[in-house]
C-alpha cells in the first residue's frame, strides 16, 4: 500500500489505502473504524451513485450488478437525487471504503464514504454525514 500525495489528488495503489486517506481527510476527527465494501460475490469494485447533500450512496457491483445502499443511505433514498460517479480519468468503477467516528459507547457519530478509482487510483471522499441516533454500532457492518 502506497499513497502518492505529490499531485493535486492523492493516488492509492491498493483499496486499503482508503483507510489512511480518510484518516487524513477527516483531520481533527478520529476515525476509529474502517470497512472496505465487498459484495456478496466477493468483488470490491463498484459503480457508485451518490447525493452528498442528503448523505446517500448506493453501490452497484461491477461483477454481478447487485445494488446496495451504503450503511443507512437507504433511509434517505426517497429524498436523494442520486448522480452516477465518474472519475476524471473517465472510469466509473471504484473501491469503496467507509471510515467511522465513534462515540464512547460504540455508536457512530459521523461516517465518511471514500472512493478509490479502480483505473487511476485517485482517492476521494464522495460523501460524509452525521448519524444522529442510536443504537448505530451496527453501521460498520452495513458498508
Ligand atoms: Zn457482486
Ligand atoms: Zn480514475
Amino acid at each position: 500500500m502506497t499513497i502518492d500525495t505529490s499531485g493535486k489528488y492523492w493516488v492509492g495503489t491498493h483499496p486499503l489505502d482508503l483507510k489512511a486517506y480518510l484518516r487524513a481527510y477527516a483531520e481533527g476527527t478520529t476515525i476509529s473504524a474502517f470497512r472496505l465494501a465487498q459484495c456478496a460475490c466477493s468483488s470490491t469494485e463498484f459503480r457508485v451513485e451518490a447525493d452528498a447533500d442528503e448523505g446517500c450512496v448506493r453501490r452497484n457491483c461491477a461483477r454481478c450488478s447487485t445494488a446496495h445502499f451504503v450503511c443507512d443511505s437507504g433511509d434517505y433514498a426517497a429524498e436523494a437525487k442520486l448522480t452516477p460517479w465518474r472519475c476524471k480519468c473517465r472510469s466509473d468503477q471504484a473501491n469503496i471504503g467507509v471510515g467511522f467516528s465513534l462515540h464512547d459507547n460504540g455508536d457512530v457519530r459521523w461516517l465518511y464514504v471514500g472512493l478509490r478509482c479502480r483505473k487511476c487510483g485517485m482517492l476521494g471522499c464522495i460523501a460524509d454525514w452525521k448519524v444522529q441516533y442510536g443504537p448505530s454500532a451496527h453501521l460498520p457492518d452495513t458498508v
